[in-house]
């Protein structure tokens, strides 16, 4: 499979690519995504692990217990802070890849909202996308909805 997507962070010290189609892509209103990004959500597509690969540089990584009480982790730029990747031993099905890093972040389009229960009061939801309480239930919902 050639070249989907290609990404990296503020800096420019990490770069990878993408070379699986997503199984869905979400808007995650975690609580630990509205830290890590300092947002109220964090845009997500969810891609197979073998389907990412980092091409320049090396992630700082870190590790935590999330709102779901699972273990989870991040990866990051420790340069620039950017936050790149994450993912958890609940959903070994897929890696969270940060679509606003993308070189083309306009490529996947997020297709529900996720983690609704921790939504800051004045964010938004989109009411044309779904509404779901964890990103593997959209996995499951979504599992066509990308082709590449
Ligand atoms: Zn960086
Ligand atoms: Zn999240």
């Amino acid at each position: 499979m050639g070249l989907v997507h290609s990404g990296g962070c503020l800096c420019g010290e990490i770069k990878f690519d993408i070379r699986e189609a997503p199984l869905s892509a979400v808007l995650c209103h975690c609580r630990g995504c509205q830290l890590a990004h300092a947002s109220p959500c964090a845009p997500l597509a969810l891609i197979p692990p073998g389907g990412v690969s980092i091409v320049k540089g090396r992630p700082n990584r870190h590790d935590m217990i999330a709102d779901s009480g699972s273990a989870t982790f991040r990866e990051f730029c420790g340069n620039c802070g950017t936050h790149l990747f994450s993912g958890g031993v609940a959903f070994p099905e897929f890696r969270a890849v940060k679509i606003v890093a993308l070189d083309d972040p306009s490529a996947i389009s997020p297709v529900a909202h996720v983690w609704t229960k921790r939504r800051i009061s004045w964010a938004s939801l989109d009411g044309g996308l779904l509404l779901a309480l964890y990103p593997i239930m959209v996995y499951f919902l979504y599992y066509d909805a990308f082709s590449i």
